[in-house]
């Protein structure tokens, strides 16, 4: 890590032109696991931004933009190896921030982090480029053809469900298009992201092309740096309410956005689905990562004839999920992230029996007995019986909870799922190949899951629609958005 507080828990330092440098003054953070103090962090005050922002800008200057795409995929394939070599320290810093189960982070966080760089070096050097020959007015030729330059300065601000998985998401693509970056990973999760900035230096990332500010959002680092006026882009994860302030901001300096926002996804069980495949498949696709996931299930909808049988299976396998140490390879649940997001999550939980919901599972908080009880543990939770327009189906509520309601035909099942706000994700169980294909057609999100759920394929686009996202992320979209195109037009004669 970056440092040591005289006496207090490790200090975490903001990242700007190379070196670990202070900000205004230090703010603390919490284990949800037991609501002790496990790192101080410098935040970041407009002059902290202002210098990385300005150290960004110059490093754009410098050789990194006009690198060759082979040689900076070639940087890039190093920051994944040295990735893979501080794999144990990510993995402590990311379960220390967030109470995520050692087995999770091992499996999904750290090596998605180190894969999101393979991938993008990947992309980037063997990315097409566009070329036509047109007609002169006096019948001659002339060669068109697109060059990929880099937008610049992007800004980079993530929140703190899947740190290290989402930042690099945004950094690799960035960086390998030429950008130079500044990062602001959330307030809630700044250890990985301190670590990368260490992975970036000993991976030889030169001076200025990634830095890293900690902070907060309004009035604080987030803001200061999505309202800079020397960013070019703004790429950002979060709440729809937080992309909608972003967007405000972007507007001043006419900067392009790439929003990935919330989401209330629907899940549809037909009654010819594999039953123990549509209950895994929940089990997952509820309460992976304590239900933080922009993609998890909060609306299932099953069809009439096993709903019954579906609701009692998943509400017994909501109440097996097994409780531990974050450092028991075991453990199922986990903690949420802070004890203000515990608090708005049990407010949805009263919320939902006011508003007359059955809970089939949880709906309180465990009890251990041990220091877990200063955590900001829920129970996993299964409700039922309320319409679509109650509260609990149509806010996001970003826990480990799921609505169950029943339908009769595929028509209805539709309709329920695409009557929302938010269009992300949408997950389908079902044996019949005419009907997952009528539901890719149909479904209003950006991404259609048949009989399995987050399965990542990262050449693929990757967004939501509705209050759910602008643009898309993936791939060669990645590419759209990280450069910008200049078409050179020669004429031959
Ligand atoms: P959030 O919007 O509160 O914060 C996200 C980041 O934005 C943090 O770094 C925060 O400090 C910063 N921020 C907050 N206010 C800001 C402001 N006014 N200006 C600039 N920056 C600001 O989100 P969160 O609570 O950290 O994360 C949970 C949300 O993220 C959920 O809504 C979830 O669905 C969404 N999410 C979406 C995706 C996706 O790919 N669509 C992935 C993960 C999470």
């Amino acid at each position: 890590m970056s440092g040591h507080a005289p006496g207090g828990p490790p200090l975490l330092r903001n990242f700007v032109d190379g070196e670990f440098v202070e900000g205004a003054g230090h703010f603390v953070k919490s284990s949800p696991v037991t609501g002790e103090a496990v790192f101080t962090v410098a935040e970041a005050d407009r002059a902290t931004v202002d210098a990385a922002v300005g150290a960004a800008r110059a490093a754009r200057r410098g050789p990194w933009g006009r690198m060759s795409e082979r040689d900076r995929a070639d940087v890039l394939l190093r920051v994944a190896a040295e990735l893979e070599r501080r794999f144990d320290d990510l993995v402590t810093a990311e379960v220390a921030d967030t109470g995520k189960s050692i087995s999770q982070a091992r499996s999904l966080d750290i090596p998605r982090g180190a894969a999101n760089f393979r991938a993008f070096a990947e992309i980037v050097a063997t990315a097409p480029t566009e070329s036509f020959t047109t007609v002169t007015p006096a019948g001659g030729r002339a060669l068109n053809y697109a060059l990929r330059k880099p937008v610049g300065v992007v800004a980079i601000v993530v929140p703190w469900n899947l740190p290290l998985l989402l930042l690099t998401w945004k950094v690799a693509p960035a960086l390998a298009c030429g950008n130079t970056v500044v990062v602001k990973p959330s307030e809630e999760t700044p250890a990985s992201a301190t670590l990368l900035a260490e992975v970036m230096a000993a991976a030889g990332v030169p001076a200025g092309v990634f830095n890293l500010v900690h902070g907060f959002g309004p009035d604080s680092a987030g803001e200061f740096l999505t309202r800079h006026p020397d960013v070019d882009a703004i790429t950002f994860t979060g709440e729809s309410a937080t992309g909608s302030t972003i967007m405000k901001a972007a507007a001043d300096g006419v900067k392009a956005v790439s929003f990935e926002l919330g989401g209330k996804n629907a899940g549809l069980v037909f009654a010819d689905a594999d039953l123990d495949a549509a209950v895994a498949g929940s089990v997952r696709s509820s309460f992976t990562n304590g239900g933080q996931v922009c993609l998890c299930t909060e609306r299932l909808y099953v069809q009439r004839p096993v709903f019954d049988e579906f609701a009692a299976r998943l509400a017994s396998a909501a109440g097996e999920l097994a409780y531990g140490w974050p450092s028991d390879p075991a453990t199922a649940n986990m903690p949420l992230i802070s004890a203000g997001h515990r608090d708005k999550v049990l407010g949805y939980y009263d919320l939902a029996r006011t508003e007359g919901a059955q809970v089939l599972a949880g709906g309180g908080v465990p009890s251990f007995g041990d220091a877990r009880d200063g955590g900001a543990y829920v129970q996993p939770t299964v409700l039922a019986g309320l319409g679509p327009d109650a509260r609990t189906n149509r806010e996001e509520i970003f826990g480990p909870v799921v609505h169950l309601a029943p339908f009769d035909d595929e028509e209805e099942a539709f309709a329920l799922a695409n009557d929302s706000d938010y269009g992300l994700a949408a997950t389908v169980w079902t044996r019949d190949v005419g009907r997952a294909h009528r539901a890719g057609a149909r479904l209003d999100t950006g991404i259609v899951w048949v009989n399995t759920w987050f399965l990542r394929d990262l050449r693929t686009p990757f967004g939501g629609v509705k209050a759910s996202g602008i643009g898309r992320e993936g791939g060669l979209h990645s590419l759209h958005f990280y450069s910008e195109l200049t078409n050179v037009c020669v004429d031959l004669t």
